[in-house]
């Protein structure tokens, strides 16, 4: 066997994007419906695909590239924690985590001022469940329709979407759905066996609709009322996405659990449970992760977030956010129906399916997602300027014509 060093390795060739698609086609999992171009290299709210085409990325890594590509900062901070110290688990302290605790203190509610460390939007879902019920001692569970909070068992449980669910029951016992935005309806669903509500005040898989102040204030109360824990999950709204650090600011509540991931690393897994003195001591051992609170990704986290607050992202958010709605709303075509959001998380319903919407984008250079069937969902790095952004509404005017 040769002996391969790592600085003379020899590079795999670089394949042709015909080679790229056939390969991946041979292992994929087949769960996602793949759109036929290969991206390879981004830049701020801008990526490239293998034939050296530019695309607004206004998918933004799903809400987890709010930073936009290539950040010189999270890049260094990531390259040198890795040859510094990579792996560390919650069996001993660590600087960059202490470091990342600190960092999130100064950004969150001063009462959400215990955090468990995971990976993802659903992990972090996942805990937040658990937390609930060990805290309350009782296992009813209230979301909502159209909700949406990760795919496993505990999260799927919560998430409403039947094209999510059906295949996998039985799911976990105990969740009930209401209809969002229907304060009248939470009276009957909390009650006193209710561990927790949980709730996303931009509900971002749903079809981008912001809750409404009474709808989550209610929410609010009857926890309270009840001995309930609140619930919110910011996984995609958090980190400036919708004009303000976390779309709480402006709700004002303040949740006993909060959950984030997506944006919080700067494009590398990391999701976080904020949770209050109220949740209480939680059990030794109960709970944990092996990869959760990592020198690495702690490491990214903090550039990140230091990158969000020091360039005020979450201001541009609302500023190119407001610019994006204002001009899509200025669009005439017969085949909208509403356009709505939130900061710079922003949807287009359509009457019709969004498929054939979103391939016109594309092809006019603007990489969109869908959320739901009719509804054009915009989530573009805070990064995106005034510039770019009407490039994204001069291809949409065109793709909704
Ligand atoms: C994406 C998302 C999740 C799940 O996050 P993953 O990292 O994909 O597991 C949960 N809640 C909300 C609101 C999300 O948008």
């Amino acid at each position: 066997m040769t002996k391969i060093s790592g600085a003379s390795a020899p590079r795999p060739p670089e394949l042709a994007t015909a080679d790229v698609m056939a390969a991946e086609d041979a292992h994929t999992s087949g769960l996602y419906t793949k759109r036929p171009i290969v991206l390879v290299r981004g830049e701020g709210a801008t990526v490239y695909d293998s034939e050296g085409r530019a695309y607004i990325d206004c998918v933004g890594g799903q809400g987890s590239a709010n930073l936009g590509h290539g950040n010189e900062t999270v890049a260094s901070a990531i390259a040198e924690q890795a040859r510094t110290l990579a792996s560390c688990t919650e069996l001993f302290y660590n600087d960059r985590r202490a470091e990342l605790y600190d960092v999130l203190a100064r950004i969150l509610p001063p009462s959400l001022d215990r955090i468990f460390l995971c990976n993802s939007g659903t992990e972090a879902v996942e805990g937040a469940l658990k937390f609930a019920r060990v805290a309350t001692k009782r296992s009813g569970v209230v979301a909502t329709m159209r909700g949406f909070h990760g795919k496993t068992m505990g999260a799927l449980s919560a998430t409403w979407g039947p094209e999510y669910r059906d295949l996998f029951g039985p799911l976990v016992p105990g969740f009930s759905h209401v209809p969002f935005n229907k304060p009248d309806a939470l009276d009957l669903a909390i009650t006193h066996d209710t561990a927790a509500f949980i709730v996303e005040l931009v509900q971002g898989e749903g079809g981008v609709r912001a809750a409404t102040t009474e709808f989550v204030g209610e929410a609010a109360r009857l926890c309270d009322e009840r001995g309930a824990l609140l619930i919110v999950d910011e996984v995609q709204t958090g980190f400036g996405r919708t004009g303000t650090m976390f779309a709480l600011e402006q709700y004002g509540v303040t949740p006993d659990i909060l959950c984030l991931a997506k944006s919080i690393a700067g494009g590398l897994p990391m999701g976080a449970i904020a949770f209050s003195r109220k949740v209480g001591e939680l059990p030794k051992r109960s709970h944990s992760t092996t990869f959760g609170g990592n020198p690495l990704v702690c490491a990214a986290a903090v550039a990140a977030i230091g990158e969000i607050v020091r360039r005020d992202l979450s201001r541009n958010a609302r500023d190119r956010g407001q610019q994006l709605r204002d001009g899509l709303r200025a669009i005439r075509s017969d085949r909208i129906r509403e356009v709505r959001g939130l900061g710079l998380l922003v949807g287009v319903e359509l009457k019709e399916n969004a498929t054939s919407s979103l391939r016109a984008l594309q092809d006019g250079g603007v990489l969109a997602l869908g959320a739901g069937p009719t509804v054009v969902r915009y989530l573009p790095p805070l990064v995106i300027t005034a510039e770019e952004t009407d490039r994204v509404l001069a291809a949409s005017a065109k793709a909704f014509a």
